[in-house]
């Protein structure tokens, strides 16, 4: 047995050394363990990652001192940039009077001015807060609440979602059954994954007339199987990690009145779009719609501590508390941690103050100017930008052992997936920097190293 565990891995002593015991021993996320015969192997340098040391503002300092200009704020979170000065505080405030306590029986500040900072921001209605660890863990939630609802009512038979294709809803075992069945390949885990309800995905998108014959798909499904429906489960306006696709609010506004129609809940997953990155402060307000149960996650502290949240009316809670079980059958160890709620507390008062709406307006013309020249190129299918989220899509997917190096050598971090190549800047950068982001993607792409 080993005693010592000190160790003695450092980017500063070595590098490579410390690189090296990462391949052998982490997952990184959708990530081969493969293990790579020689040092040039191809599934070594497909799966290479790169050292980052720190990070300030939109920057990312790798281990050799390289500064990288950060297009992805680390997947939808970091809207007010890296170490900023007011979070860190926030937390290291926090950490010193209360890192955790259980929040079975206790409470505490951090939780209940979160509570209310949530139910005052949220679209009309949902005051009921369930605070989780994760975004996956929001998406569990959610599904739990509407089953236990129509169990409730006396609804037992009701016990499936609806499901968008083309959507992404998280990695856990319930959420995973929601993903496109295709990319979030169901037929791995066939035995096991819960069989829902899936319907062709929104094809009008965002900006482009429309057709009534795009809600048809979800009428024909509510005709036919409501009964058995529980809720209707989408991303409202955009979808995130199965296309980077923006479709037209009036499928979301109809979405809504079918539900009411057919006696289904819909849950609106915002956990990507939540917080201001559609250009509105929740996606759904572009339809001007309430959902009956929302999730929020990834932006909700800034990217500075794990946090996610499932919002509901107080009639779904109240019927909830007075079925059978007499209480929402959820409880995780990690419930309200004061750390991540003091990280999101803070990060919303920053959203605020720092006029978010205003950031992002500007982050979206300069998106669309830095990103239009694109369009020129043969490679390039479409350009699309909606507030502060930008989508170069491209005929065919990107090699990653060839962009990745590219944009780094360009000093620009992204991280393109298939066929696309998108950017969602941190609210907090800059005209001349969002140029410089948007310049060196541009020279990647003509330079044809993809
Ligand atoms: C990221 C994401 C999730 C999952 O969140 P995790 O925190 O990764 O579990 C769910 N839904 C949407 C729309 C997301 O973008």
């Amino acid at each position: 047995m080993t005693t010592q565990l000190e160790t003695d891995f450092s980017f500063k002593k070595s590098t490579s050394k410390a690189l090296a015991y990462d391949q052998q021993h982490l997952w990184h996320p959708y990530s081969s363990m493969k293990r790579p015969k020689e040092s040039n192997d191809s599934v070594a340098h497909e799966q290479a990652v790169w050292p980052v040391a720190s990070a300030k503002g939109v920057y990312l300092t790798l281990a050799d001192g390289t500064q990288l200009i950060d297009g992805m704020s680390s997947w939808w979170c970091t809207v007010h940039g890296y170490s900023h000065p007011r979070m860190v505080k926030a937390i290291s405030d926090q950490a010193a009077s209360l890192s955790h306590v259980m929040f079975g029986g206790l409470t505490h500040e951090p939780a209940i001015n979160l509570a209310y900072k949530l139910v005052q921001l949220t679209p009309a209605g949902l005051n009921k807060v369930f605070l989780s660890d994760s975004g996956s863990v929001a998406v569990e939630v959610a599904v739990k609440m509407a089953i236990q609802y129509q169990q409730a009512r006396g609804l037992s038979g009701k016990t499936k979602l609806i499901a968008l294709n083309k959507g992404y809803h998280g990695d856990t075992l319930g959420a995973m059954a929601l993903c496109d069945p295709t990319t979030g390949m169901h037929h791995l885990f066939s035995g096991l994954l819960a069989q829902q309800y899936f319907i062709r995905e929104p094809k009008i998108a965002f900006g482009q007339p429309w057709n009534d014959d795009d809600i048809e798909p979800l009428r024909e499904c509510l005709e036919q199987n409501h009964h058995n429906i529980a809720a209707l489960i989408l991303e409202p306006i955009v979808q995130g990690a199965g296309g980077m696709r923006f479709y037209h609010p009036e499928y979301l506004k109809q979405a809504r009145q079918l539900c009411d129609e057919y006696d289904v809940l819909l849950i609106a997953d915002e956990i990507a779009t939540g917080f201001g990155r559609s250009g509105k402060l929740f996606a759904c307000e572009h339809s001007n719609i309430t959902p009956d149960i929302l999730c929020v996650g990834k932006a909700l502290t800034a990217g500075y501590m794990t946090l996610a949240a499932t919002l509901t009316t107080d009639l779904i809670a109240e019927t909830i508390s007075a079925g059978e079980a007499g209480c929402f059958m959820h409880g995780p160890t990690f419930m309200a941690n004061p750390l991540a709620c003091a990280a999101a507390n803070e990060s919303l008062s920053l959203l605020i103050e720092n006029d978010w709406q205003g950031q992002v307006q500007r982050l979206e013309k300069g998106l669309e100017v830095g990103l239009a020249p694109a369009r020129k190129l043969d490679a390039v299918a479409d350009v699309r930008v909606l507030g502060a989220i930008g989508v170069i899509e491209m005929n065919a997917a990107v090699d990653m052992k060839k962009i990745q190096p590219a944009c780094i050598e360009q000093g620009v971090w992204l991280r393109p997936f298939g066929r696309l190549v998108y950017i969602m800047p941190a609210y907090v950068m800059s005209e001349k920097e969002l140029e410089g982001l948007t310049a060196g993607i541009l020279k990647v792409l003509k330079s044809g190293a993809f």
